[in-house]
């Protein structure tokens, strides 16, 4: 499955990013390098495993303590994020500023 992972850039920041499919069958645009992480139904980060699932979790101090290997959705990451929120939200309705 990682390999068939293809690295582009972010159109917002030009960080590397790959997209996942998601079990869901949404396209999920993440940070490309991958990350341990410790699965924590309350945790900071919203991590997209190489199957496609969807977690929430924390990176570890302690790589060993780590339960998996994902990478992070680049949303929660990018600094054109903002942009790219409201983009899609006038797709949907007209927003009055
Ligand atoms: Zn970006």
């Amino acid at each position: 499955m990682i390999g068939t992972l293809r690295v582009t850039k972010c159109r917002g920041c030009g960080a590397d990013i790959v997209f996942i499919k998601s079990v869901a069958g949404k396209t999920i645009p993440c940070n490309a390098e991958s990350i341990s992480y410790v699965q924590k139904a309350d945790g900071d980060l919203k991590i997209v495993t190489p199957n496609g699932e969807v977690i929430s979790g924390n990176i570890p101090e302690d790589p060993q303590k780590a339960t998996g290997i994902g990478y992070i959705s680049h949303f929660a990451t990018c600094p054109a994020a903002d942009s790219f929120r409201k983009a899609r939200k006038s797709d949907r309705k007209k927003v009055r500023e």
